[in-house]
């Protein structure tokens, strides 16, 4: 993916989308303030254009630099914000915007139902329903209590209005309940379209690099992992080992047993393989009956006693147990990567070991199988570690 088109796409992660909402949130809180301050500064800041509509609009716009803030600086943060509470609480300032500006009628609903579905996105089914059910609450709560304009007319126009007895027209309950199943509606649709879509990211990353025979991951979930760990391993100057290991004659047990056994064997395969590497190291299965495994901090010296284990570990399994005289040995070449060699990029240095590692299996091959070999630059090096200089 090109730099530029990482810039402009979403980043559809709860963390992105989270940044996101409160972009929109500053968005909209700029765009409102600037408005009502044009609109207020013609008109004089009389009646609606007024301080308190100018003041609720700044508020906004405070809100969404916090969040925005916030949010831009959470990998730094100890703790991370908390995601449900700040959309609860904005939503609630945005419902009694709604209601101090028109009540039912207040483009305020808007930001109120964008913050639900951004709930639903980011938030589990339980804590969008509670984020929802939270706001419809406020929403029902505010109307019945609280008439309109209640900041405008100041606490005797609250006292005047309770103290009368607020009698809801059948209109405005009906319109409260309707507002209320839309919320819930509209938060529901975004919380499954993104838990649908979110299960299928990860089925289909889990299928695309996963082989299903061994469960090991493929070449290509090697190669990611790998392009991380080289990166990681340059900066730090750590060692790794880069071991190919290739079933010997494997055609040989296909042609005699026959495919589904041959598939059998090669799951044993891997079980010995992975009862052979350490817990940091990464195991693949990177083609038909080859194996790969980079030993992470792993100088040459522990890549050849890694390499060794393997091969005798794989002349002592008991192949006998799944067919009688069955004799399965491997051939593994062994390449180090080499991080004084500054410049390379992650992508090169790897192709670089992983050609290496070939070379030095195909010399295994070539001199009978059955064993490991270094290849010549790993030689190299394991003989420099060996007599220090000075
Ligand atoms: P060498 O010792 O030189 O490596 O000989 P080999 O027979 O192991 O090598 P070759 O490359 O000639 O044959 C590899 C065989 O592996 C051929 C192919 O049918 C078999 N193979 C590849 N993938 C699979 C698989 O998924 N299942 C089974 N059963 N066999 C596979
Ligand atoms: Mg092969
Ligand atoms: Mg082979």
């Amino acid at each position: 993916m090109s730099a530029a088109h990482a810039n402009r796409s979403i980043d559809a992660s709860p963390h992105g989308l989270l940044r996101l909402y409160f972009r929109i949130l500053l968005s909209a809180g700029a765009a409102v303030f600037l408005l009502h301050g044009i609109v207020g500064f013609i008109t004089g800041f009389g009646d609606r254009y007024g301080p308190v509509l100018i003041g609720m609009d700044a508020i906004l716009l405070l809100l969404g630099i916090l969040g925005h803030e916030l949010t831009a600086h959470a990998q730094t943060l100890k703790r991370k914000p908390p995601a449900g509470i700040m959309l609860t609480l904005v939503g609630i300032y945005l419902i009694l915007c709604a209601t101090e500006t028109g009540g039912l009628a207040s483009p305020f609903f808007m930001l109120v139902l964008v913050t639900c579905v951004f709930g639903a996105l980011i938030l589990s089914g339980v804590g969008a329903t509670l984020l929802t059910a939270f706001v419809g609450a406020m929403h029902a709560g505010t109307a019945w209590l609280l008439p309109n304009g209640i900041l405008h007319n100041g606490w005797e126009g609250m006292q005047s209005a309770v103290s009368a007895g607020r009698h809801m027209p059948l209109s405005e309950v009906t319109a409260i309940a309707m507002h209320s199943a839309f919320l819930f509606l509209g938060s529901w649709i975004a919380h499954r379209l993104s838990s649908d879509f979110r299960t299928k990211v990860v089925t289909l990353e889990d299928h695309a690099t996963r082989d299903p025979l061994t469960q090991l991951p493929n070449r290509r979930g090697f190669m990611q992992k790998m392009r991380q760990e080289i990166a990681r391993a340059e900066r730090y100057a750590w060692p790794i080992s880069m071991l190919m290991i290739d079933l010997d004659h494997f055609k040989m047990i296909n042609d005699e047993h026959g495919h589904a056994f041959g598939d059998a064997v090669l799951g044993q395969a891997a079980q010995v393989l992975r009862d052979s590497v350490g817990p940091v190291d990464h195991l693949a299965r990177v083609g038909g009956e080859e194996f790969a495994v980079a030993a992470v901090a792993a100088d040459p010296q522990h890549g050849a006693e890694l390499a060794s284990r393997i091969v005798r570990r794989f002349r002592q399994h008991p192949w006998g147990d799944m067919k009688p005289n069955l004799r399965v040995t491997c051939s593994v070449g062994v390449a180090a990567l080499n991080t004084s060699r500054s410049g390379a990029s992650p992508d090169a240095s790897l192709s670089r070991m992983l050609d290496e590692a070939d070379r030095a299996l195909y010399e295994v091959k070539e001199s009978g199988r059955d064993n490991f070999a270094l290849s010549a630059s790993t030689e190299d090096l394991a003989a420099a570690m060996r007599t220090p200089s000075g």
